[in-house]
C-alpha cells in the first residue's frame, strides 16, 4: 500500500476556525472571524427567492451568466476607468477562494517561484504549493505594513513569475497609495509577471484617492487577474460568490482550471447579485462610508482602552497593540482574551512564514452591529495595563 505522506505538511485547521470554534466554545463575543453579523440586503433575498422561484436552478454557464458579468464590467468601468469585455475577461467563481487557487493553478508551473507579501491570506500559500512551486515571502514594512518596493524587486529571481498582492488588505488594514501602482507596474514589467490582485475589500477602501485597483493602471491591467467577492460586498461571505477580471488570453487559461474545479457558481445568487449591481448601485457606492463610520466608533470606543490602535486605510479589520497589557505571544494573548476576557480575536503571527519576533498584534473584526461593537469595546477597556 502507498505510504501516505501529506502534500500539504505545513496545514491545519485554519485559525479563523480555530478562533471561532474557540468563541463557541466560551460562549465569547466573535470579533475574529471576519464575517458581519448584521443581515444582508432584504432586496438581494428577495431577488434570490425570485431567482429560485423562476426556475434559476440548474447549472449556470461555465463563466457566469451574461448579466451578472456585464453588471461586474459596467461597475468596474465606471468604477477604475478600465473598459472590460464581459464575455472573454470576467468569470463568474465560488468565491474569491476559488478565484486565486484556479489562477495560480492556470499559470503557475512545477518549480516557479511566487512572490507573497507577509502578512498574507492564508490561501495563497496552499495553492502555489499544490502546484508544486514555492511562496517567496516579503514582509510588508513598518510603519503602517507598507509595501518596500525595492526590497521586493530584491526578492526576484529567474524563476519568479507572479506576485500576489492584496488591497485594501487583510489582516493590516493598508491599502495601496497611487504611487504604489507606478512601482508594481515597473517591477512587474521590468521582470515579466503575472500579477493576482486580490481586490476583495474594492468597496471597503476609506483613503481620499479612492481604492486603488490595479485596473486603474491600464499596463497593470495587461497582466494582472484581479479578484474580488460578494461576499464582502453584500454582507454574505456564506454564499460564495465571486469573480475574475482578466485580459482575455489569461482568462482563457483561467477558465480551463475552473471548468474543472467547479464548472459553474451557484446559479439562483447570480441573478440576485446581476439585479442588485443594477438596480443597487447605492449599495456598494456608500459602503466605505458604511464601514467608515463602524471603523470610527469601534476606535473612539476603544481610545480610553490600553491597546494601541493603529490606522486603518481599508478592509473591515482593525490591528491592536497589546503591548502595554501582556507580554505573552499573539496566539497565548487571544486563547486568555477569548477564555477569560469574552472577546474572539486574531493572532497575526498564522499570517506570517516568520512572524517578526516581539510582535504584540492581534486583529478585531469590525464588521459588526454597533450595540456588538459598543459591547466588545466595553470588554476591551476594562482590562487594565499589565493584567493578561
Ligand atoms: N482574500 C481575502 C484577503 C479575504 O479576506 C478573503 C475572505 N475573507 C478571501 C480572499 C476569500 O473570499 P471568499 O470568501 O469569497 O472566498
Ligand atoms: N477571510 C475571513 C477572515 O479573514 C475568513 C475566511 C475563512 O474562515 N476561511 O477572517
Amino acid at each position: 500500500m502507498n505510504r501516505l505522506t501529506s502534500k500539504l505538511p505545513k496545514v491545519g485547521t485554519t485559525i479563523f476556525t480555530v478562533m471561532s470554534q474557540l468563541a463557541m466554545k466560551h460562549g465569547a463575543m466573535n470579533l475574529g472571524q471576519g464575517f458581519p453579523d448584521f443581515a444582508v440586503p432584504p432586496e438581494l433575498v428577495d431577488a434570490l427567492e425570485r431567482a429560485m422561484r423562476a426556475g434559476h436552478n440548474q447549472y449556470a454557464p461555465m463563466t457566469g451568466i451574461p448579466a451578472l458579468r456585464q453588471a461586474i464590467a459596467a461597475k468596474t468601468e465606471a468604477l477604475y476607468g478600465h473598459p472590460v469585455d464581459a464575455d472573454t475577461e470576467v468569470t463568474v467563481t465560488s468565491g474569491a477562494t476559488e478565484a486565486i487557487f484556479a489562477t495560480v493553478h492556470a499559470l503557475i508551473r512545477a518549480g516557479d517561484e511566487v512572490i507573497v507579501l507577509d502578512p498574507c491570506y492564508d490561501c495563497y500559500e496552499p495553492a502555489i504549493e499544490l502546484a508544486g512551486a514555492t511562496a517567496v515571502h516579503v514582509p510588508l514594512t513598518d510603519p503602517g505594513f507598507r509595501p518596500d518596493w525595492e526590497r521586493i524587486e530584491a526578492a526576484v529571481s529567474p524563476r519568479t513569475r507572479m506576485i500576489i498582492v492584496n488591497t485594501p488588505h487583510n489582516p493590516c488594514g493598508s491599502a495601496f497609495e497611487p504611487g504604489d501602482l507606478d512601482a508594481l507596474a515597473a517591477l512587474a514589467e521590468r521582470h515579466g509577471l503575472w500579477v493576482i490582485s486580490d481586490e476583495v475589500y474594492e468597496h471597503i477602501a476609506f483613503g481620499e484617492h479612492g481604492h486603488q485597483s490595479v485596473l486603474r493602471h491600464p499596463g497593470l491591467a495587461a497582466r494582472s487577474l484581479v479578484v474580488s467577492s460578494f461576499g464582502k460586498t453584500f454582507h454574505c461571505t456564506g454564499w460564495k460568490v465571486g469573480y475574475c477580471i482578466a485580459p482575455a488570453d489569461l482568462s482563457a487559461e483561467f477558465r480551463k482550471v475552473h471548468q474543472y474545479l467547479t464548472f459553474c457558481t451557484f446559479n439562483p445568487a447570480q441573478h440576485a447579485l446581476a439585479e442588485m449591481l443594477d438596480q443597487h448601485p447605492e449599495h456598494y457606492r456608500s459602503l466605505p462610508d458604511f464601514y467608515r463610520d463602524k471603523r470610527d466608533r469601534f476606535r473612539d470606543a476603544l481610545a480610553a482602552s490600553a491597546f494601541g490602535l493603529p490606522s486603518v486605510d481599508g478592509s473591515y479589520f482593525q490591528l491592536v497593540d497589546y503591548s502595554a497589557i501582556s507580554d505573552r505571544d499573539d496566539m497565548a494573548f487571544c486563547r486568555w482574551l477569548v477564555e477569560e476576557q469574552g472577546v474572539a480575536a486574531i493572532p497575526l503571527s498564522p499570517f506570517y512564514a516568520e512572524p517578526p519576533a516581539g510582535q504584540r498584534l492581534i486583529r478585531l473584526c469590525f464588521a459588526k452591529d454597533d450595540a456588538t461593537l459598543d459591547a466588545a469595546a466595553a470588554k476591551l477597556c476594562a482590562i487594565a495595563p499589565g493584567s493578561g
